[in-house]
């Protein structure tokens, strides 16, 4: 394929994580619709894992302007483990798979496909070496987080937190005391609902702050910075992020961004990429089930719990008398892989269905759907929003504590169950939401909520400028080499 100079050609390097490729790909898709040539970087465990399960992939790995390039993630070839813990992976990619990375970046050689120069990165905001690399050789760099606004400006004021002796907590600490440095949240943000790592550190030399506090210091040079998020959900949060870093994309939500694009004359469908293998037979199960009437349960991809939480959980459910469809992970019990459905399960299987991995968009927007017990990562919230499902937050550590409590604080489309895992206060939050007077008002907000999120990406709506506008900054970086 011949070179055209100044052609915009953006890498695309993700976390390697369930949270983190399928939504940079859904960006890459766009990116290809408005003519952009992309390189995508995985690791190459990842890769493989994504071949196997998702049927949609390889006909976008044809197409003339996209490809994958991977790198080795830098563990042993016969690590066999599940999920990694996020920070080890962080680490051996950072420490063991930079030269490939350069390598791929810029060459020494010629293109073996003849494509033009990388003008433009789209660095993952927590994968450092994806933007070190870029810096090193002067590549442009945007930033990519793949968390809400707000937990991007909790984390963003860490520094900040540690100067004013707000963190780590004293000792003996009230966890429902306010947090005063973060601006725009002082009102609600409490010290619980900071990323759980805030909780740990007992001393300003702690590991895990330390480490947010070098990622942090590093997104502060950022010139530019995209968001899976959009104004009206976000607005506030997003306004204070600009006062730092001026030029901030909104182009949330993603999935429904890439669907006003497919809706208006077709491409090719990556929205249902995903590494694990999914089971649809709870869709045929849903379609019997009565309008509102299933708790959709799923705790995402990686968070873990301890058996005795699981059955909490479950007795909870059972308790609330409701229907439910459970997404039970062959790794969702710590330190047990493969464990079938807990023996006590058995009994209560006509009102529940339990699958390993469903197609969780398409299950949101089932109408037998009538709430969504979730962890809160971002994705699984911003799907929640997007299909005006009210969600019962369980937040498990990082940014699902203050997703959580924009859920239930500021958003008001559900409730935050932080901290607490009892049987009766499961069954208490499900009858809430389900079925109490509470529950028509939750359900009016978040159908409301999904109206805003639609608009958004539609045609002229916040998400679809910002996309546009976005496109525009990488063609000027790409033809002058330079950040605007
Ligand atoms: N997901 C899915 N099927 C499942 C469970 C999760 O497709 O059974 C998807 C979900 O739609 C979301 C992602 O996995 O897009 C989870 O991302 P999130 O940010 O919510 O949490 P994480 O897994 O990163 O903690």
């Amino acid at each position: 394929m011949a070179e055209v100079a100044g052609e915009p050609h953006v890498l695309i390097f993700p976390f390697p994580a369930q949270g983190h490729v399928p939504t940079m790909l859904k960006l890459a898709e766009l990116f290809l619709l408005a003519g952009l040539r992309i390189t995508f970087i995985n690791t190459e465990r990842i890769h493989r894992r994504l071949l196997l399960n998702s049927p949609t992939l390889p006909p976008l790995a044809r197409l003339p302007r996209f490809r994958f390039r991977t790198i080795p993630d830098g563990l042993p070839e016969d690590d066999r483990r599940a999920s990694v813990p996020l920070q080890e992976l962080e680490e051996s990619i950072r420490t063991r798979s930079r030269e490939p990375y350069r390598d791929l970046l810029a060459p020494a050689g010629r293109d073996p496909d003849e494509w033009p120069s990388v003008t433009c990165v789209v660095a993952d905001g927590s994968l450092p070496l994806s933007w070190e690399v870029a810096e090193e050789v002067g590549i442009p760099v945007i930033f990519f987080r793949t968390s809400s606004a707000c937990a991007f400006w909790a984390y963003y004021r860490i520094p900040d937190l540690i100067k004013g002796g707000e963190i780590p907590f004293p000792e003996e600490a009230d966890w429902d005391e306010k947090v005063r440095g973060v601006p725009g949240m002082e009102s609600f943000l409490r010290r619980r609902d900071l990323p759980s790592f805030c909780r740990n550190a007992k001393t300003t030399s702690d590991r895990g702050l330390q480490s947010v506090d070098n990622a942090t210091a590093s997104t502060r040079r950022a010139r530019a910075l995209i968001l899976n998020t959009f104004e009206s959900l976000e607005g506030p949060v997003l306004s204070h992020i600009r006062s730092a870093i001026p030029i901030t994309y909104a182009l949330g939500p993603l999935h429904l961004l890439v669907k006003t694009f497919e809706n208006g004359g077709s491409f090719v469908t990556i929205n249902s990429v995903r590494l694990s293998q999914e089971d649809r037979s709870c869709m045929t199960w849903l379609d019997s089930q009565p309008p509102r009437s299933v708790v959709y349960v799923s705790f995402g991809s990686v968070a873990v719990m301890s058996r005795e939480e699981l059955m909490e959980f479950w007795h909870g459910l059972v308790d609330s008398g409701e229907r439910f469809l459970w997404v039970l992970r062959s790794d969702l019990v710590e330190g047990k892989t493969g464990e079938a459905v807990p023996a006590e399960a058995e009994g209560t299987r006509e009102r529940g269905c339990i699958v390993g991995w469903a197609p969780q968009e398409e299950v949101l927007s089932h109408p037998a759907v009538g709430c969504f017990l979730t962890h809160s990562g971002w994705n699984s919230t911003l799907e929640s929003v997007s299909a005006g499902v009210p969600m019962i937050c369980w937040p498990c550590f990082a940014d699902q504590q203050i997703n959580s409590r924009f859920v239930s604080d500021v958003w008001r489309i559900g409730a935050d169950m932080k901290d607490k895992c009892e049987r009766s206060i499961v069954e208490k939050m499900v009858r809430d939401v389900m079925v109490r007077e509470r529950a028509e008002r939750l359900r009016t907000s978040a159908m409301e909520m999904a109206e805003l999120a639609r608009r958004s990406v539609a045609k002229g709506g916040s998400s679809y400028r910002d996309y546009w506008s976005l496109v525009e900054h990488i063609r000027a970086i790409s033809s002058n080499g330079q950040q605007k």
